[in-house]
């Protein structure tokens, strides 16, 4: 049987919660609560049940998930209440905006013996699917580093992104996703961070930021986030010991060179601007296969499907609380970095 769920925040990802639970096979909403009025007559006009207040949603005992999409800020007073009215909750992300406030939320869902989880949805992007199973597979060896971009041109969004008292910024916002998904690829085990920000549409939070992060076994990911790029630089770029993996946007496929002799027996020189060179010359079939990468399947609403057999204690949530952790733990260690001008933090 499917189980009742329920979204406060009735905004732009709050509709998008609802148009997924409405097709589900394993939730049925059960209906919203907002804040604006607007909003909850906007869900009405739709056919979906409004609740006036927050308390009436919690208190309806058939409700057994709530899913939080609301500005950042406010994360860990909501999903707080709704775990001591017993539900089990999903936050949105970046969760919320300190490791302290993580705790107080984990340590609500312990008392409360309820899931409480973060909504990590871009763990199924295709994109980043293909990057990983090229990682696991080891078909172009061990990978030495990961660069991953995302690149826009319109500035922050002039909505509480850009404020800091709402937790904007692009670290909390785009950040979360890619330093999920480099944990995800790499591990979750982090040695250290460098990052700086963008400050060019937004003086008040970062409206960009470049990040490496460093791993014990020397592998480095490296990520960032633009708002102010017109012309956008390729989403993934992978270099590993027998080759170099690069998707270009999302809508494209992961292409492969791989490399299957390193030694040439001639290389002839390529003319370049002004000048020759051999060192860069591109290689030919002889030594390197070109190959493009099947998109991987993947159904975000396996995110919810995972969450509804967690709670029936079939197996683990997706998204487990270390992992949490980990990922603001980088999040709060970048912030510690761009304040020194981009240097190492240690975690
Ligand atoms: P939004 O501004 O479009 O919507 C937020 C809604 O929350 C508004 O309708 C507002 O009235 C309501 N609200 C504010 N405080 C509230 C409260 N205390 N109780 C009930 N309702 C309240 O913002 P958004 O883009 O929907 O973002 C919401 C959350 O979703 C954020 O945490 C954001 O980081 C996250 N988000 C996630 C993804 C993703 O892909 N996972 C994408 C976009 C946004």
């Amino acid at each position: 049987m499917k189980k009742k769920a329920a979204v406060i925040g009735y905004g732009g990802m709050g509709g998008w919660h609802t148009e997924h639970m409405l097709k589900s096979d394993v939730v049925e909403l059960a209906g919203i609560y907002d804040i604006k009025e607007e909003r909850r007559r906007l869900a009405e006009s739709r056919g979906i049940r409004a609740y006036s207040t927050r308390e009436e949603l919690l208190a309806d005992p058939e409700i057994e998930i709530v899913t939080v999409a609301i500005p950042n800020d406010v994360h860990e007073e909501v999903c707080i209440a709704a775990l001591e009215a017993g539900k089990n909750v999903i936050s949105e992300k970046p969760v919320t905006l300190s490791l302290d406030s993580l705790e107080r939320m984990i340590a609500a869902s312990k008392k409360a013996e309820r899931l409480f989880t973060v909504h990590q949805n871009r763990r199924w992007d295709v994109d980043y699917l293909a990057m990983k199973q090229i990682h696991d597979s080891g078909e172009i060896g061990e990978v030495i580093n990961l660069e991953s971009r995302i690149h826009g041109s319109r500035g922050i969004p002039s909505d509480w992104r850009g404020e800091k008292e709402y937790g904007g910024g692009m670290l909390y916002d785009w950040g979360v996703h890619l330093i999920d998904q480099a944990l995800m690829i790499f591990g979750f085990d982090v040695k250290s961070v460098r990052c700086t920000f963008d400050h060019i549409t937004n003086k008040e939070v970062d409206d960009g930021f470049r990040l490496y992060i460093d791993f014990p076994n020397g592998q480095e990911a490296y990520i960032e986030v633009g708002t102010y790029n017109f012309i956008q630089m390729p989403r993934f770029y992978m270099r590993a010991k027998d080759g170099s993996a690069m998707i270009t946007d999302w809508r494209e496929k992961c292409r492969v060179a791989k490399c299957k002799a390193w030694h040439e027996s001639d290389v002839v020189p390529v003319q370049t601007a002004a000048g020759l060179t051999k060192t860069m010359a591109p290689r030919d079939s002889i030594t390197v296969d070109e190959y493009e990468v099947e998109r991987p399947h993947s159904d975000v609403h396996d995110y919810y499907r995972n969450f509804v057999r967690a709670v029936d204690g079939k197996e683990e949530q997706a998204v487990t609380h270390d992992q949490m952790r980990a990922v603001l733990g980088v999040i709060m260690a970048a912030f510690k970095s761009a304040e020194k001008n981009g240097a190492r933090v240690e975690l």
